[in-house]
C-alpha cells in the first residue's frame, strides 16, 4: 500500500534488520527497543491493523505466532516473552500496518496504561 511505512520496508525501499522472512511474513527488529529483545513481525500482505482481520485474513496471524514462536527458541527466550498488538490510536497504534511486537530478554513491566 503507497505510503505505508511498513510497506516499503518489506519492499525493501526502507532498510530493515531483517530476522525472519517467507512468502507471507517478514521479522525485523524494532527502530526504537522498548526491551532487550523487541522484534516486529508482520504479514506482508497490507492489512491496516487487528481491527480490519476477519474470517478472510486471519490465517496469517496463525503464521505469524509460529514465527514469533520459533524466533522465541532461536533467541533463548527461555523463560518468557511478551506478543502485543497495538490497534488504533487509543491502542497506540502508530504505523497502520498489522504487526506484533515480540518482547523479551528482561522481566517485562505489567502496566498496560
Ligand atoms: P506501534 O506503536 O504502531 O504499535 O508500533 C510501531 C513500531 O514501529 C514502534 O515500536 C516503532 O519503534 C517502530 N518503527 C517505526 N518506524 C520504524 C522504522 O522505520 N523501522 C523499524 N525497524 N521500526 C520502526
Ligand atoms: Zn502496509
Amino acid at each position: 500500500m503507497e505510503n505505508c511505512l511498513f510497506c516499503k520496508i518489506i519492499a525493501g525501499e526502507i532498510p530493515s534488520e531483517k530476522v525472519y522472512e517467507d512468502d507471507e511474513v517478514l521479522a525485523f527488529k524494532d527502530i526504537n527497543p522498548m526491551a532487550p529483545i523487541h522484534i516486529l513481525i508482520i504479514p506482508k500482505k497490507h492489512i491496516d491493523g487487528a481491527d480490519k482481520l476477519d474470517e478472510s485474513n486471519t490465517a496469517v496471524v496463525a503464521k505469524i505466532f509460529a514465527v514469533a514462536s520459533r524466533l522465541a527458541k532461536e533467541l533463548k527466550l527461555d523463560n518468557g516473552f511478551r506478543i502485543v498488538t497495538n490497534v488504533g490510536s487509543d491502542g497506540g497504534q502508530t504505523v497502520r500496518h498489522l504487526h506484533f511486537h515480540l518482547l523479551g530478554g528482561a522481566k517485562l513491566k505489567t502496566e498496560l496504561c
